[in-house]
């Protein structure tokens, strides 16, 4: 779903030492008695010797004090770090600075324990989401400026800079600038937090949500729309997930750890080990089979690249080994059963897959790549400037919906600015404008005409932006607060799919970066 990842193997390791011991600033002194000797007790003179032994003793004393005295002394100008160093370890640490709480929560590169460090409180933040603190993942210093990575030999993908893009995986400071950059505000990155914190109230005990929303013990039918996926336990988590993964937030990191590490851990029970890969589709039968296998897995590569956590990239792998077993080898497309002849809504949500895998490095086939441009041929219209859903259909007309999934495939497998068609296409977007009843138009939509940028995106994102937050179910609404009405034609998933979709638009500014004015990006710190 995202072009450009942010590789953390491709940035900078932190050069941060381990954080040290706080220490005081001025040693404690020492207890005057202890370094007495016990002279008094030990000598005690007679009462005829007293007169002449009393002036010998002190004498006595006074040459071991000075001599005790003398090695301490040595001590400190031979070993302060050592002197430090005892002092620190009898000393009370002091609260550490705040700078130092945040650097704690940096962690090492090679992280393979998908349990977390710690799971922060799950405090409201609808109405706080600007100021709340959240995930610091990386150095301020990191993140957009590290954007160069090998295509590797994907000639498909010749033209597009691959590198650091799902910039939720960025600190606190550097999503902030990039929300006011991108165009996003306080009001929709409040919105994005109360989606979450629905999301957080309606997964289910064993970690799974549904998009039967309302048989969570706590909503009993308070949320209407319920989805008639009845049985997708899978696809309603797989996408849960991304959106908690968009805002950055993982089962090592953020303030959702808890909620993200049941949910990938859902996924991974549930998964079916198979001769062709890792089957996640569960027990869906019906048409969703592919939809659901795509979404959840773009959902493990997300989460393999941000956390590096091993098991997450094994079964990230085994997610798209499936998927490439499942193209169809004719069209190079993908369809509600494995090698089924392509549609182009299934073929978006796969090469979202293809492209994230890519992304967090895994390993697949590529090929996947070349044989999916085969199929956008076969999809488009206009030349490329539009696109249909069933390429086997004579004059199958092209469609709102189709174009904006058709035209973010074609760049994500290389079409650059300057390519006519492309800009044909946004035009053709930029007029068509924020759909109030098709959010998988709209969510498809926001993404070309956010990678395109200029004038097109800002009159784009004013629009969208405006209507979700305007949508969105307030706090006043109890149970249905931070969620949205279904307002969709292809509304199977209910008010958790319209959710899901919804949070992600609004993730869009720091969820991917603009793959066309990336050079012209500076944030400043
Ligand atoms: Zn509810």
């Amino acid at each position: 779903m995202s072009t450009e990842h942010l590789e953390p193997s491709t940035l900078p390791t932190t050069t941060q030492s381990p954080i040290a011991i706080p220490k005081s600033a001025t040693p404690p002194a020492a207890k005057p008695g202890k370094l007495s000797l016990p002279i008094d007790q030990t000598i005690v003179p007679k009462p005829s010797e007293a007169s002449w032994r009393l002036p010998f003793v002190t004498l006595i004393s006074l040459l071991l004090h000075a001599m005790v005295l003398g090695a301490l002394a040595l001590i400190v100008l031979k070993s302060p770090q050592l002197v430090e160093e005892i002092f620190t370890t009898v000393t009370e640490p002091e609260e550490p600075s705040e700078a130092i709480v945040e650097q704690s929560m940096l962690e090492p590169e090679n992280i393979n324990d998908s349990t977390p460090q710690s799971v922060a409180s799950q405090e409201t933040t609808s109405n706080l989401a600007f100021e709340t603190k959240g995930p610091i993942d990386l150095n301020v210093s990191d993140g957009i400026p590290q954007l160069e990575a090998d295509t590797g030999n994907l000639p498909g993908l010749a033209g597009i800079k691959v590198g650091g893009e799902t910039a939720g995986r960025m600190s606190v400071q550097v999503k902030k600038t990039m929300v006011a950059k991108f165009g996003g505000n306080s009001a929709s990155e409040a919105s994005v937090a109360s989606g979450m914190k629905w999301l957080q109230n309606h997964q289910l005990p064993d970690g799974s949500w549904s998009f039967v929303h309302s048989k969570h013990a706590d909503c009993k039918g308070q949320c209407s729309q319920d989805g008639s996926f009845t049985n997708c336990p899978t696809g309603a988590t797989g996408m849960a997930l991304l959106a908690f993964l968009g805002g950055g937030h993982t089962h090592q990191k953020g303030d959702y750890q808890r909620n993200v590490k049941r949910g990938i851990d859902f996924l991974i029970k549930a998964a079916q080990p198979t001769e062709t890969g890792l089957d996640l589709r569960g027990k869906v039968t019906a048409n969703e089979g592919m939809y659901v296998q795509g979404l959840c897995t773009i959902a493990l590569c997300e989460c393999a690249a941000m956390s590096k956590d091993s098991r997450v990239r094994k079964a990230a792998e085994g997610a798209l080994d499936f998927i490439v077993k499942a193209q169809n080898p004719k069209d190079g497309g993908w369809r509600y059963n494995p090698r089924d002849p392509g549609d182009l809504s299934v073929t978006g949500w796969e090469v979202m897959a293809l492209k994230s895998g890519y992304n967090a490095k895994l390993k697949f086939p590529t090929s996947s790549f070349k044989n999916a441009e085969k199929f956008l041929k076969l999809a488009q219209a206009e030349g490329g400037a539009q696109y249909v859903y069933d390429p086997a259909i004579d004059k199958a007309p092209p469609t709102p919906t189709m174009t904006a999934v058709g035209l973010l495939c074609r760049m994500y497998l290389g079409w650059d600015h300057k390519n006519k068609k492309l800009a044909e296409g946004v035009q053709y977007l930029d007029k068509i404008k924020p759909q109030p009843n098709n959010m998988y138009f709209n969510y498809y939509a926001t993404q070309v005409m956010h990678h395109w940028g200029g004038e097109e995106w800002t009159r784009w994102n004013e629009l969208m932006r405006d209507q979700l937050v305007r949508t969105q179910h307030p706090l006043k609404d109890g149970h249905l607060a931070g969620s949205w009405d279904l307002a969709d034609v292809h509304g199977g998933g209910g008010r958790l799919y319209m959710t899901c979709l919804s949070v992600m638009t609004l993730e869009v500014y720091y969820r991917h970066l603009p793959m066309y004015s990336r050079e012209n990006i500076k944030v400043e710190f």
